[in-house]
């Protein structure tokens, strides 16, 4: 039921994830907002429904092997929605230098190799690609090892800011099956919805159980051929990411 206080509006969420229900209060404003103003509550849903899973997960007695300064997982190709990579191109923009020219060094630098590898044009239109066409280009991506632009030391230096499909990438497998991510070398940990792949449900021009995504190392040069969407009715967004989580699967 929603409540409406102040020019925001609170949804009492109870969906079932796993074997047990999860609630959550979802506050976003009434008014309307661009869509990039929702993805801070899209991520508090999603670290609930992680937590949920990471519970679930260790009640059967797998815990979580992912560790601060472990960072292979930060080499694979990173999908993010286009509300994301906005937020990744504000992110760069708002980064004091010089920082920022030494992160936006290390997009340009990926980009070339990239291309040098042949990749790049794959990667500019994943959407284009067939399941097993996806699977080669990531696996040849993950073997030029380029570190996302993001990774400090082995780990994330955007952590609060981290994408979803971060958030929900764990594994319960020993670390060093992560160097090698094949199937039978890393067991994730199952999320029962994804918040990520709503998100990519939802994107401009998506049919119906379509994806939009954006590679992470591709998203300055996207945002800057793409406008962000204009602000819409915030509640109206959210129930159609809510609608879109009902329908996730495992994959984008
Ligand atoms: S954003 Fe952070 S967690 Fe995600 S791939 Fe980059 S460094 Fe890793």
């Amino acid at each position: 039921m929603p409540s409406v206080a102040s020019g925001l509006l609170t949804a009492h969420l109870k969906i079932r994830v796993g074997e047990r229900p999860l609630e959550a209060d979802l506050t976003v404003p009434r008014g309307a907002v661009k869509p990039v103003q929702l993805l801070p509550v899209l991520q508090s849903l999603s670290d609930a429904v992680v937590a949920r899973a990471v519970q679930d997960s260790e009640r059967e007695g797998l815990a979580v092997s992912c560790r601060k300064g472990c960072g292979a997982c930060c080499r694979q190709v990173v999908p993010v929605s286009e509300v994301e990579a906005h937020h990744v191109g504000a992110l760069l923009d708002s980064t004091p230098e010089p920082r920022r020219s030494l992160l936006v060094a290390r997009f340009r630098e990926a980009g070339v190799r990239l291309r040098e590898a042949g990749l790049l044009e794959r990667l500019r239109d994943p959407q284009g690609l067939s399941g097993p066409d996806r699977l080669e280009l990531g696996l040849a991506y993950f073997g030029l090892g380029i570190p996302c632009p993001f990774l400090e030391d082995e780990s994330c230096s955007i952590h609060r800011d981290r994408p979803l499909a971060c958030r929900e990438y764990l594994v319960t497998s020993p670390a060093a099956g992560c160097a090698r991510p094949t199937a039978e070398a890393v067991h994730l940990v199952p999320m029962p919805v994804k918040v990520s792949v709503a998100l990519f449900r939802s994107g401009q021009g998506a049919g119906p159980g379509e994806s939009r995504w954006v590679p992470l190392v591709l998203a300055p040069e996207w945002t800057d051929s793409h406008d962000q969407p204009g602000a819409r009715p915030a509640p109206g967004m959210l129930e159609e990411i809510l609608k879109n989580l009902a329908t996730t699967s495992a994959r984008p």
